[in-house]
């Protein structure tokens, strides 16, 4: 399998090869000018003309003018600069099988754990490398990646260098090799790949807890992989679903919950087990467009209102149908208004805010991005109104405008981490043609083999 990884580095050498190449000469400074900005920091203002100056990694200066020379100006010409997008939880593993969950005909969960026990190392790659760039074509720079698909250490490799070469800002939580729950996760390993991380690829672990509740065995085996990553101070995310009521009350009762620990799909939590989420510091999840496809329930973004931590994530492309964080959005407040009957109910803003700001430190990140600010890291996304889907704007909310009219079509620019990553709506230096290539063709070996008898 080994070999196989490095026969598929060869293929992908061009692309990544130019990219670094690209990046290392590109400029040290950019200065965005003419834009109305949207810094998402707390009782932060719009500034509604105004520059953004980043230096190397970080953004230095911000305001009307800030008065600097860059070797990169990008002219938003009155397009929105917001903080580039914070998806709280994925499953980027999951990007061969699109389109292959046929609700009546062929359900999530076994379809997708059928096809993920023949993945393999390349496919890995392929399917995180194109996750990842869906992801910030769609102004996601930060994903937090539930990576539970881990056959081995090369799986747990081409994760990892697939969102090194993608230029997103993750963490790739390392978990087990299925959802059974019955086999441990492999710390060594995880140790032996926390060497390979970079600032904006670090590890957390994927952690699930006994399928079985009663079963202690199993309950000591995962005691020992959370205080693992509690000693090595490794974020930890874990779901509730199945028996969500039962897995909640087995996490409070056994003292699992802290800051540490994002929960993800606790749709179905009852006030009194929010509460003592938000006792203990531990976060929140919810995943709007997956949530309502499998059939969680409604993801009602208000019954949440007590936990302070909290964001949206994707829970992966496939499942979602596309990385696109403003459905996410549209759907969490078109759910709010439909339930209570009340248009007033969603606040766009906020709204906002929960894929920004709110979304990094529900993952533990809100020092590093998700607003803009100086000292924060430059992750950004430009949206130009200049399509037919936006036209027609001539003031009133733009919170409103983008959390109920833009698109992915929208994002003309991408910045993670101070370097220019989409331009002009397109990748620069990455061939997304010859990836999406790559990735059908995987795809398709991936379906014949395992309809293999
Ligand atoms: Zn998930």
């Amino acid at each position: 399998m080994k070999s196989g990884f490095k026969k598929l580095s060869f293929s992908f050498l061009s692309i990544t090869c130019l990219s670094l190449f690209s990046l290392h000469i590109q400029a040290h400074t950019i200065l965005i000018k003419n834009a109305y900005i949207m810094p998402m920091t707390q009782n932060g203002k719009d500034i509604p003309v105004g520059e953004i100056f980043i230096e190397n990694d970080k953004i230095t200066a911000i305001g009307t003018q800030v008065n600097a020379k860059a070797d990169t100006i990008i002219d938003a010409n009155g397009g929105f600069v917001l903080p580039g997008f914070v998806d709280t939880h994925s499953h980027l593993w999951v990007n061969l099988m699109r389109g292959q969950f046929r609700n009546a005909e062929g359900k999530f969960f076994p379809i997708s754990n059928e096809l993920a026990k023949n993945m393999t190392p390349q496919d890995t790659y392929l399917a995180m490398y194109s996750g990842a760039l869906e992801l910030i074509s769609n102004g996601i720079t930060t994903t937090a990646d539930f990576f539970d698909n881990i056959h081995g250490p090369a799986w747990g490799e081409a994760g990892l260098k697939a969102l090194q070469d993608s230029g997103i800002r993750a963490i790739m939580y390392y978990g087990g090799p299925d959802k059974t729950t019955i086999k441990p996760i492999d710390l060594n390993n995880l140790q032996k790949l926390k060497q390979q991380t970079t600032s904006r690829v670090n590890l957390g672990l994927a952690w699930r807890i006994p399928r079985n509740l009663q079963d202690e065995t199993n309950w000591a085996m995962r005691d020992v992989e959370y205080k693992m990553a509690i000693k090595q101070n490794l974020p930890i995310q874990v779901h509730i679903s199945g028996d969500a009521n039962a897995m909640f009350n087995a996490l409070i009762q056994r003292k699992y919950l802290s800051p540490a620990v994002t929960v993800v799909h606790a749709t179905d939590a009852t006030p009194q087990q929010l509460d003592a989420l938000e006792q203990t510091g531990a976060a929140l999840s919810l995943t709007p467009l997956s949530e309502h496809r499998v059939g969680y329930g409604l993801t009602h973004i208000e019954h949440f209102s007590r936990v302070s931590r909290q964001g949206l994530g994707i829970d992966g492309n496939t499942l979602a149908g596309s990385g696109d964080m403003f459905d996410n959005i549209r759907l969490a407040a078109l759910t709010m208004s439909g339930y209570n009957k009340d248009e007033t109910k969603p606040d766009p803003r906020q709204l906002l805010e929960l894929a920004t700001r709110r979304g990094a430190e529900a993952i533990g990140l809100g020092k590093i991005t998700g607003s803009l600010a100086v000292g924060k890291r430059a992750d950004l996304q430009i949206i130009q109104p200049n399509t037919l889907n936006m036209s027609g704007y001539a003031g009133g909310d733009p919170a409103a405008l983008l959390v109920y009219s833009a698109k992915k079509d929208n994002i003309s620019v991408v910045i993670i981490d101070g370097k220019l990553i989409v331009k002009d709506g397109k990748f620069l230096n990455i061939s997304t043609d010859e990836v999406i290539k790559q990735t059908h063709t995987a795809a398709k070996q991936l379906l014949q083999r395992a309809q293999q008898p």
